[in-house]
């Protein structure tokens, strides 16, 4: 029977006290293809008893125990691969090929990240001077919310490293995806994870999201998500003092200097945004480029949007799908329209859903030109396929207009000079500068600056963030 109704508590998938139906979408043709139980604030009650109940043994239990647990895992996901790939494009939106290429291999990337950083972690160590003991331990029982746009990803960034220190936890993944976590908490079950150590409640963000962040009995909330659900979750975590760990939004600058290979970063430029639909955090929506290379690199960058299909996501192939929903959809209309209205140059898309769709949240692959800094397109954070460039004169001008956003998530830098490449790095006020393309490894932390949060995931940072130091002194 389909556990698309219930919730995952104390090791068991139990009926909600009082859910409220929600149907889940196919953004490729907006028809329903779940329905899923919105959970309430005594759900979240009796997950976090079940949790808190679980760690009183959890929290002692050996690395090997936690490594075992997390191989387990590791065996069960890559059993089910398949079935997560085909479940995140129906949910969702991503393409099948992306599904699989790169949504699915990051889980894998996530708990091997995990098992390593536990084993290679120095539990128990003198103070600087010797005269005492330094203890890690892991920091209680974890709140996490994630959002929809990479959801193997964002739950197995938070899952694991939780897991791995010896965290018991309390999920509430988004509403809209919340089928391909319903097939990793039962991999989390098959695995043979203890009663209480994962719980899992499907829920909306006012409801579920909200008992969980302002929850007495919770100790940490890790939050994934936007910046103005990011606000209302810390101030709903203030009055219990817990941790809070935010991943937010991002406006994310990409700077291409007139020394790059122009065709190369013609077309990682457009990737670096259109990636998954142009739905990631960290996608690269500013194109800033040097003014002596601007006429040629427009050019480039519009035959390459020109060149970008669109397509029904369930099909194999390198075009890109719809946006996830109704909102999101109608979001990136008015924030194109708004780019048209602040007076940038349209040069390729624009409103609308591309020729030969009338049904699902597809977007044409849009961009413009001549964009400024100040106008809505590039300040607000778009989450579509929708590029902007802006014109730069000097070095000192990029950085300046990189810099200036609410933002630092990520910033992008594409050069041929080394030397440059590391100065401009420094200056960047963001978490993560990918450098002419090149991703970062699973021992990398990501994470932001300034309104795109406070926490650091993946790898030994982001185990670190599950973990509180005693010192004993002697
Ligand atoms: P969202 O903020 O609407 O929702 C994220 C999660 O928070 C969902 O589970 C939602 O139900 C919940 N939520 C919403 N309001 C809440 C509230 N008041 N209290 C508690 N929980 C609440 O974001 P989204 O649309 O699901 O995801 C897109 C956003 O996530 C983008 O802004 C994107 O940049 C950001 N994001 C950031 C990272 C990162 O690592 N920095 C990664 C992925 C996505």
């Amino acid at each position: 029977m389909s556990n698309h109704k219930k919730f995952y508590i104390n090791g068991e998938w139990t009926d909600p006290a009082d859910g409220v139906d929600f149907d889940v979408i196919h953004p490729g043709n907006e028809q329903p293809i779940a329905t899923i139980a919105l959970g309430s604030k005594t759900d979240v009650d009796r997950a976090v008893d079940a949790a808190m109940e679980a760690f009183k043994t959890w929290q002692f239990s050996s690395i090997e125990e936690r490594v075992s647990l997390l191989q387990r895992m590791l065996e069960i996901y890559n059993a089910r691969a398949e079935e997560i790939v085909k479940m995140m494009p129906h949910e969702m939106g991503t393409t099948m090929s992306f599904s699989r290429e790169v949504h699915m291999p990051v889980g894998v990337g996530h708990m091997e990240a995990a098992i390593e950083a536990v084993k290679a972690h120095q539990f128990e160590r003198p103070s600087m001077r010797g005269g005492s003991t330094l203890i890690d331990e892991p920091v209680g029982v974890v709140g996490m919310i994630t959002p929809w746009n990479w959801p193997v990803n964002q739950i197995m960034i938070k899952v694991a490293p939780a897991l791995a220190a010896g965290c018991t936890i309390v999920l509430k993944p988004s509403e809209y995806s919340p089928l391909t976590s319903i097939i990793l908490a039962e991999v989390i079950h098959e695995a043979g994870c203890p009663a209480g150590v994962f719980n899992m409640v499907n829920g909306d963000g006012p409801g579920v999201g909200e008992a969980i962040s302002s929850h007495p009995k919770i100790d940490m909330v890790s939050f994934t998500g936007s910046t103005r659900a990011g606000k209302a979750v810390t101030k709903a975590a203030a009055d219990t003092i817990k941790r809070v760990s935010l991943e937010l939004g991002g406006k994310s600058p990409n700077l291409l200097f007139a020394d790059a290979n122009l065709e190369e970063a013609a077309k990682t430029s457009v990737a670096a945004c259109f990636i998954n639909n142009g739905q990631s955090c960290d996608a690269a929506s500013r194109l800033l480029v040097e003014r002596s290379v601007y006429d040629e690199v427009v050019a480039l960058v519009t035959a390459e949007v020109e060149s970008t299909k669109v397509d029904d996501p369930m099909k194999e192939g390198d075009h890109i799908g719809p946006v996830v929903n109704k909102r999101q959809f109608a979001h990136v209309q008015n924030l194109i329209q708004a780019g048209i209205d602040d007076g940038a140059r349209l040069a390729v898309g624009g409103p609308g859903r591309p020729d030969g769709f009338e049904q699902g949240y597809y977007i044409r692959p849009t961009l413009f030109a001549d964009v400024n800094n100040d106008m809505n397109i590039a300040r607000q954070e778009v989450f579509g396929p929708v590029l902007s460039i802006i014109p730069f004169e000097t070095e000192a001008e990029a950085i300046e207009i990189a810099n200036d956003t609410d933002y630092g998530l990520a910033a992008y830098v594409q050069s041929s000079d080394s030397e440059r490449v590391a100065r401009v790095s420094r200056q960047l006020r963001a978490g993560i500068i990918n450098v002419n393309g090149n991703a970062g490894d699973f021992d990398v932390p990501f994470g932001g600056y300034k309104q795109s949060g406070n926490g650091r995931e993946a790898g030994p940072l982001g185990f670190h963030e599950y973990l509180e130091t005693k010192a004993v002194t002697s």
